[in-house]
């Protein structure tokens, strides 16, 4: 600007003196025309000096006091730089960092040398997306400043939360020359932010969660539970008399027992399940996922039954017990506050059924559950105690009459209930997981029943079991059969198991690899209960399945209901096209078994032909 200014002024000057010694004819003229020249002159040098003051006077040598205050408002700003607890980093318009200050170093760990010439994207922590930095590069652009809350990375690798402002610099011209970002480092306001939402959501004694996020967690859950159609279980659980144990040993005690309580409950029912404290001597439960009466049940006697065991402390055994209340979404609530209302009627019921023991809403759920858990426990006893029985219900050859082989039966021997069919506990077993140790058994039973019967010399063609829908997705079952067939020594081409048409059907993909698997066994394959499971015909088609049994609700009809003919009819045509053999079962009359055999059905059971017997009451002759 100073050296345009000078080179103006002699140009100006001088081009003007040569143009008045040519063209003005008086010295009065000259004097004239140097006095307008020096008049315009002057007035430029003032536009000049009114746009950029500063600058020319330093240049003409007049500034030297405005210069000082100037260097004197320098240092200070330079002294504030350095000695502000904010951090402030400088980069230019590229980026690159030009200066950092004292308190930068101090927040980040680096040093000046180590930040100079780089980008502040070094600091980044990763734990925002491009989209967070491109939000900051637009209201930069568009506002000239951003500020907001930035999680960046230390030297040391810590991160951390910064309050940030940055602010874009132009010079006279409008020009963007710097960016200047000032900083403080906010994780102590936000360690104690999170200590408060901590001490507001959980329970000091027991770290547990407290009502107000058990509550929250509720309706969480419920919400969750609605979208998916699925259930779930709130369980209430108070100490039995723990006002007594407060009063005679005292609060220490007391507040020792309900953080062991608290301990124990987290053992119990590990990590995924919501457990609080929810006041006093009541804790909560939340089973996300509980589909069935039988599984909340299960959990609060398991519950019951472990806080049995004593509580110790320095000289003192405590032994307690707990009440536990259950409510059941949707069954018999359909908001967190009325589950929460039912779980707490259910335990007050609880309580005054004698204590020790849990309670659903209504008398009914109550005896439900009960009698489902206590089968569960008492299935348990049977396998161990061999309270389990093998019955085997003959299958015939309709054409020739000839019986050629059995299928194999599970029974439970109760001591009290006496025999007791498997749909009683079969479903039970199956979701308490009882159900692969079952099968095994029977499995076992049968195989090793069959190589007595050939041993014997009785003409059987197979013996046939039955496979839990449960089982068949597990890859397990395959080692298993594999192993039962090795201890028994069972020639695998007579033993047939049974799938039902639904657990194929399930997952088609996994059963078709656990068929082949299977089928690579040497043994044979059946459909249980044809007819129910909605089978794709396609996919059957590809299933190494030698055998369809259509399922006894079929055959009931016959011979008189035509819809059951229709069926019966399409099952048989449907068996033959695909090169099975078609079984039909639950023949109860000698109609229905002429009645097969006239549509070409190869094979009958029923109680026509005999019903389930041990073994021992099998007549051959
Ligand atoms: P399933 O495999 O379809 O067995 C046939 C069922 O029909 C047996 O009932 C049998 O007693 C009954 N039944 C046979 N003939 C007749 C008849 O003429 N009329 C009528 N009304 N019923 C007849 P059971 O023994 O009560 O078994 C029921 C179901 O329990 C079986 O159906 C099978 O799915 C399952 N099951 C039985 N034993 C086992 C086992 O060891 N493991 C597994 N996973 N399931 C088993
Ligand atoms: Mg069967
Ligand atoms: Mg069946």
């Amino acid at each position: 600007m100073a050296a345009l200014y000078v080179v103006f002024s002699i140009l100006w000057l001088v081009l003007t003196e040569q143009l008045l010694q040519q063209w003005a004819d008086s010295p009065l003229a000259v004097t004239l025309g140097r006095g307008i020249n020096l008049l315009v002159w002057v007035l430029f040098s003032a536009l000049l000096i009114f746009i950029s003051r500063a600058r020319l006077l330093n240049f003409i040598g007049i500034g030297a006091q405005l210069r000082n205050e100037d260097r004197e408002r320098l240092r200070m700003a330079a002294a504030v730089f350095d000695t502000t607890l904010e951090g402030v980093l400088v980069t230019d318009r590229s980026g690159l960092i030009v200066h950092v200050n004292r308190a930068f170093m101090r927040i980040t760990g680096y040093q000046q040398d180590e930040v100079i010439g780089q980008r502040p994207s070094k600091f980044k922590s990763g734990r925002h997306g491009p989209p967070f930095y491109q939000q900051i590069y637009t209201a930069l652009e568009a506002n000239g400043q951003w500020s907001g809350e930035i999680w960046n990375r230390r030297k040391n690798g810590e991160i951390y939360p910064q309050w940030q402002t940055i602010c874009a610099i132009r010079d006279d011209n409008g020009e963007l020359t710097h960016y200047v970002a000032v900083f403080s480092d906010i994780s102590a306001i936000k360690h104690s932010e999170q200590e408060l939402a901590y001490l507001a959501h959980h329970d000091p004694l027991t770290g547990l969660p407290n009502r107000l996020l058990f509550n929250d967690r509720a309706e969480q859950a419920l919400a969750v539970a609605q979208a998916n159609k699925r259930g779930c279980g709130l369980l209430l659980l108070d100490l039995d008399h723990f006002q007594s144990i407060n009063d005679g040993l005292g609060h220490t005690i007391g507040d020792q027992l309900l953080k062991q309580v608290g301990e124990r409950l987290r053992l119990i029912l590990g990590n995924g399940v919501t457990l609080a404290r929810l006041g006093g001597d009541e804790f909560g439960v939340l089973l996300e996922n509980c589909q069935q009466v039988g599984q909340a049940a299960t959990v609060a006697q398991d519950i019951i039954e472990r806080m049995r065991e004593p509580f110790s402390f320095e000289e003192h055994r405590l032994f307690i017990s707990v009440s536990v209340g259950i409510g059941l979404f949707p069954s018999d609530a359909l908001s967190a506050e009325q589950l929460l209302r039912n779980a707490d009627a259910a335990l007050f019921k609880a309580k005054t059924n004698g204590r020790a023991c849990y309670a659903l809403y209504t008398e009914e759920l109550t005896a439900h559950a009960q009698h489902r858990v206590e089968t569960a426990s008492e299935l348990r006893r049977a396998l161990e105690q061999e309270e389990l029985r093998v019955f085997f219900q003959p299958v015939h050859e309709l054409a020739s009459g000839r019986r050629i082989g059995f299928e194999a039966l599970v029974r439970w021997q109760h001591p009290q209930r006496g025999l007791v069919p498997p749909g009683e506990f079969i479903p039970i077993a199956e979701r308490t997981g009882l159900i692969a140790e079952i099968d095994a058994w029977v499995l076992r039973q049968a195989c090793r029943q069959m190589v007595q019967w050939q041993a014997e010399g009785h003409e059987l063609e197979f013996v046939a079991v039955n496979i839990s829908s449960r089982l068949f997705g597990q890859r397990e079952l395959y080692r298993q059969v594999a192993q039962v067939l090795d201890e028994t020594g069972l020639d695998p081409a007579l033993l047939e198991l049974e799938v039902t048409e639904s657990a194929v059907m399930e997952d088609p993909e996994v059963a078709l690899e656990q068929l082949h698997r299977l089928r690579e066994l040497g043994l044979r394959l059946a459909i249980d209960d044809f007819g129910t499971g909605y089978s794709s015909l396609l996919r059957l088609k590809r299933l190494p399945v030698q055998k369809l049994k259509i399922d006894q609700g079929f055959v009931a009809g016959l011979p008189g209901d035509e819809d059951d003919i229709a069926i019966v009819r399409v099952i048989i045509a449907l068996a033959r096209s695909m090169g099975m053999q078609v079984h039909a079962e639950g023949v109860e009359q000698a109609e229905q078994a002429q009645f097969l055999l006239a549509q070409e059905c190869q094979l009958g059971q029923g109680y026509w032909f005999g019903r389930p017997v041990p073994a021992g009451d099998l007549r051959w002759d």
